[in-house]
């Protein structure tokens, strides 16, 4: 289903949950609504369900206009957090419910069930209860009940946390390959970043009820387009004092740019190891965190800055070593813009 949503807001009372929120999705699309909890991802994912309707906005499915829709005639499947299963039902009748509302024939319905048991992996599960199956088992349940009636919209309201981290890895890719075989578009909301940098084809970045930025998860890595983005995503350090850095001097003439650096755009280590020392601050290392496959390294520069960056090896650098830090990038903002530049 092609989406388009048009200034959309949603006021509780005097609250401004969502302001003025625009953006489009293309048919067969997986969307991630990603942001700080409050900040209004559920309320749009629910009106878009028609579970709340808009304050103002047009919310547009396949070209017609929605907004008075009742959600069981907007062809659209719903995932909750919490599974939200029928604990009396089995697997099959929970799996069977909408087609039963619908009142479709006995063996229709037992057919259809069947192929999303399948489809599923909950061959053999059929006649077990909710109680009787492990969290991703019972999110799975879930999954086929909301495909059964095949909508042409697939909502998932933080469909993962509510598992555990090893078997939430396993269901995030298999979510994944299951809604590109099927090619139903699919939005769903989530404050985990990895979790939407891994599963989305687009991002949407909702913060205090606006839409920060939309595009690809490499595009808004890569392209940040407003602080709160570019310190939302990834790993960065922030840089009040601009004048700080040596080799972004030029920084200066804006008036009130901070700058921010991603752990990749720095070189740490011993000062001799450095081809132009000049352009290199001096630093203390403070911390090591290990990360499994990585370590974290803080390090001190001046006063009050601690950098950020990520080593592959062990054993290279001690807290408490003096050391050499270059920046080769940085992205620095002000109040109107911001743009990328390298060490001069
Ligand atoms: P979370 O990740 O915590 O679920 P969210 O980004 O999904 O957050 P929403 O649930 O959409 O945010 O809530 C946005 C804001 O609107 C919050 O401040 C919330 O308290 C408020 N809000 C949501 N629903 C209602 C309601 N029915 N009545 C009053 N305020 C509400």
């Amino acid at each position: 289903m092609q989406i388009e949503v048009r200034n959309l807001n949603k006021s509780f009372g005097d609250f401004h949950a969502v302001r003025n929120v625009s953006f489009n999705v293309e048919k067969g699309h997986l969307i991630g609504l990603l942001g700080p909890s409050g900040g209004g991802k559920t309320s749009i994912l629910r009106m878009l369900a028609g579970l709340e309707s808009p304050s103002s906005g047009d919310i547009v499915f396949e070209g017609k206009r929605v907004n008075e829709l009742p959600p069981q005639e907007r062809g659209i499947g719903f995932v909750f957090q919490n599974y939200a299963l029928f604990k009396h039902m089995t697997v099959f009748d929970n799996v069977a419910f909408g087609l039963k509302v619908k009142k479709q024939a006995k063996e229709r319905i037992r057919a259809r069930v069947m192929e999303l048991i399948e489809l599923t992996g909950l061959k053999g599960f059929e006649h077990r209860y909710p109680h009787q199956l492990s969290g991703g088992q019972r999110q799975r349940v879930a999954f086929a009940r909301a495909l059964a009636p095949e909508p042409q919209l697939l909502l998932l309201d933080e469909p993962f946390a509510a598992i555990d981290a090893k078997i939430r890895q396993e269901l995030r890719s298999w979510l994944k390959d299951m809604i590109e075989r099927l090619g139903i578009t699919s939005i769903f909301v989530t404050h985990d970043q990895d979790e939407a940098i891994e599963v989305a084809d687009e991002i949407m970045i909702i913060s205090k009820g606006r839409l920060e930025q939309k595009g690809t998860p490499w595009d808004i890595y890569k392209n940040p387009q407003t602080q709160f983005v570019a310190s939302f995503i990834g790993e960065s350090t922030i840089v009040e004092d601009v004048s700080k850095l040596k080799g972004f001097a030029n920084a200066t003439s804006w008036p009130d740019t901070k700058a921010l650096i991603r752990p990749e755009y720095i070189e740490v280590g011993r000062l001799s190891e450095f081809r132009i020392p000049s352009a290199t601050e001096r630093g203390r290392v403070k911390h090591i965190h290990f990360r499994g496959s990585e370590w974290l390294v803080e390090v001190e520069v001046g006063s009050n800055l601690l950098i950020t960056y990520r080593s592959l090896e062990k054993d290279i650098l001690h807290p408490g070593e003096e050391v050499s830090v270059l920046v080769h990038r940085a992205y620095l903002f002000n109040e109107s813009d911001s743009w990328i530049m390298e060490n001069a």
